[in-house]
C-alpha cells in the first residue's frame, strides 16, 4: 500500500470473530443461492470475482482460483492462465465502474505476509483514488455497512455482466 490506511473494521476480520466453520472462499464460488449476499460478480469454471466484505477502500475486489489452494504453485497451468486472465479482466471492469486513478494489484501468501485466509490463494484488486483513506462509511462498532457493500456490488454486477460464467440475477430487474 501506498499510503497507510485507517481501517479499524479490519480488526474484526483479523481478530476472527467473524469466521464461518470451513472456507468462506469455497462457499462464495459454490453457493450459488447466495451470490449477491456474497457480493460474488462472476463465478467461472476456474476463477471468480468478489467483493471484499473487510475492504481497504470501496470495491475492494478479490479474484481467486476456485480450487482451494493456498498457493500458485498448487495450481495447474489452466487454473493459473483462468485466474490471470479474470484478474485483468477485472482490473479493466473495476477501473471503468469507478473511475479509480490507481490500483493496487496484489497476493498475499502465507499468515507471516499478511494473509488473513491463506487456505484460499485470492488476489485483491485495491481501487484507489487521491485522498482515498478515512472515507468509508462505518457504523459505530466500525463494520461496513452491509447496505453499502450491496451498492458497491449492485454498482460493478453490470460492469462484470459481459463474462462468461454464473452470476446473481441482474439487481435492476430482481
Ligand atoms: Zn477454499
Amino acid at each position: 500500500m501506498a499510503t497507510p490506511m485507517w481501517a479499524p473494521w479490519r480488526m474484526e476480520y483479523i481478530t476472527g470473530a467473524n469466521k464461518q466453520p470451513g472456507c468462506f472462499m469455497c462457499s462464495h464460488a459454490q453457493d450459488r443461492a447466495k451470490f449477491r449476499e456474497n457480493t460474488v460478480l462472476v463465478v467461472q469454471e476456474r476463477a471468480f470475482v468478489c467483493l471484499n466484505k473487510y475492504p481497504f477502500t470501496s470495491s475492494h475486489l478479490l479474484v481467486a482460483p476456485t480450487k482451494h489452494v493456498g498457493d500458485p504453485t498448487e495450481l495447474e497451468e489452466a487454473d493459473w492462465d483462468a485466474l490471470m486472465t479474470l484478474v485483468r479482466e477485472s482490473i479493466a471492469r473495476l477501473r471503468k465502474a469507478v473511475g479509480c486513478e490507481g490500483m493496487n494489484v496484489g497476493m498475499n501468501l502465507g499468515k507471516v505476509a499478511g494473509a488473513g485466509h491463506a487456505d484460499h490463494l485470492h488476489t485483491h484488486l485495491v481501487p484507489r483514488w487521491n485522498g482515498d483513506t478515512n472515507f468509508m462509511p462505518v457504523l459505530a462498532d466500525v463494520r461496513v455497512m452491509p447496505e453499502y457493500l450491496d451498492e458497491a456490488w449492485k454498482r460493478l454486477w453490470p460492469a462484470f455482466a459481459d463474462l462468461p460464467g454464473e452470476r446473481a440475477p441482474d439487481p435492476d430487474k430482481a
